[in-house]
């Protein structure tokens, strides 16, 4: 990567002090400092080698998780057990780049049965898991006492599960079916059983590129207002990013941005997860995006993100050594463990990680391996210990 700019690292002794200019270096130095940037800086920074950017990111990851040990000096880095539910495949969104929806004429639409929904929560316990993961189709007959019947079910059945589920984009479905105010639905889906969001369907939050992609679907506002309606009534979610497809450079910083925005304004968002696009079986055709991009992206949000606590790695598109690396890039997360996974699968992407894998790829990278919560509060054994 010769001819880049450079910068000199406070404490870095393996990055090479050549090609520093001063404008690179002060930015280099703000960001080791801590301070927020602006989105020309992360054009710039974006632009940095691979092994700089990530230095800088790896740097951000210790100064957000200063408290990340495990009381006897070692750094940790977490995880999670839970499993995707995929409650209907029924959908009249038809997303670009989604594989996974189908109409309700198709043989292989389905929704899902309770017995099929109480055996799939059983193994996930069996497993060591503490929550469900649960979203699904935009399907155009389901009311709303179906969908507050299937929580008061699984809450009252597994009270130890956290139910994490319905994504913006499904609430705005609601919204518009339903006839009710995203306010009154979040309550009534909280009382019902509902425990957290997760930020599902962010994809790019630039309509000009959510035109292009999925126009049927809910626009930047909405997914934002569902998120700030859900932070206001003090529930928490995760947010997203789906990238790598017809989207710029500048389209996802801005997309940063509004997460950015919307976290200062209403602060409940525990994590930032972005992946990229998986494009077999879609209908939206787009290069690529290899390891590089996917680190160099991931490291910016980590710096980007200066009010976003977690940055969760994405080992299910980009396979379990790139989700090992990302680790040195800002994720202080490996996810979930991934029970089942439906959608991505169905773009052609199929790694799977069970408990062992997942907790060797954290020590191989010379962190302590730890399970959490939704919350990223430590539920496992030596939590329980300490
Ligand atoms: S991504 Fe979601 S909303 Fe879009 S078509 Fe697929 S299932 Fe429907």
């Amino acid at each position: 990567m010769s001819g880049q700019a450079r910068c000199l690292l406070p404490g870095s002794d393996y990055i090479p002090r050549v090609d520093s200019d001063a404008t690179t270096e002060a930015l280099c130095q703000k960001v080791w400092a801590g301070e927020r940037i602006t989105g020309d800086e992360a054009a710039r920074l974006y632009e940095l080698p691979l092994s700089q950017i990530g230095a800088l990111a790896d740097r951000r990851r210790r100064l957000a998780k200063a408290d990340a040990y495990d009381g006897r000096g070692n750094e940790i880095a977490t995880y999670n057990i839970d499993r995707n539910i995929n409650y209907t495949n029924v959908c009249n969104v038809y997303c670009k780049f989604c594989a996974f929806y189908r109409t309700e004429k198709q043989d292989d639409s389905y929704v899902i049965t309770r017995a099929e929904i109480d055996q799939k929560i059983e193994e996930t316990i069996a497993l060591g898991g503490t929550q469900i993961l649960m979203q699904g189709g935009h399907h155009p007959k389901l009311d709303k006492q179906w969908y507050l019947e299937l929580l008061s079910h699984i809450r009252d059945k597994f009270p130890q599960i956290n139910i994490h589920a319905f994504s913006p984009s499904e609430f705005i479905h609601f919204r518009d079916v339903f006839g009710e105010s995203l306010e009154t639905l979040i309550r009534d889906f909280r009382e019902a059983g509902l425990g957290s969001i997760p930020g599902g369907g962010g994809e790019i939050l630039v309509d000009e590129v959510r035109q292009r992609i999925s126009p049927l679907k809910a626009m930047s506002d909405d997914w934002l207002e569902v998120m700030a309606v859900a932070h206001k009534l003090g529930m928490a979610s995760t947010a997203t990013m789906m990238f790598g497809h017809v989207e710029s450079l500048g389209h996802r910083i801005e997309h940063l941005e509004r997460v950015r925005r919307q976290q200062d304004e209403t602060g409940g968002f525990t994590a930032f997860i972005a992946w990229t696009f998986q494009g077999e079986n879609t209908k939206l055709k787009a290069p690529t995006v290899g390891a590089n991009e996917y680190l160099r992206m991931q490291a910016l949000s980590r710096i980007y993100l200066d009010n976003v606590p977690n940055i969760q790695s994405s080992w299910v598109t980009q396979g379990l050594e790139i989700g090992q690396v990302a680790l040195q890039y800002g994720a202080n997360d490996l996810g979930s463990i991934m029970i089942e996974e439906n959608v991505v699968s169905e773009a052609g992407t199929t790694f799977q990680m069970g408990v062992a894998d997942m907790r060797r790829l954290i020590e191989g990278i010379g962190y302590e391996p730890r399970q959490r919560d939704n919350w990223y509060r430590l539920v496992d054994v030596q939590a329980a210990a300490a």
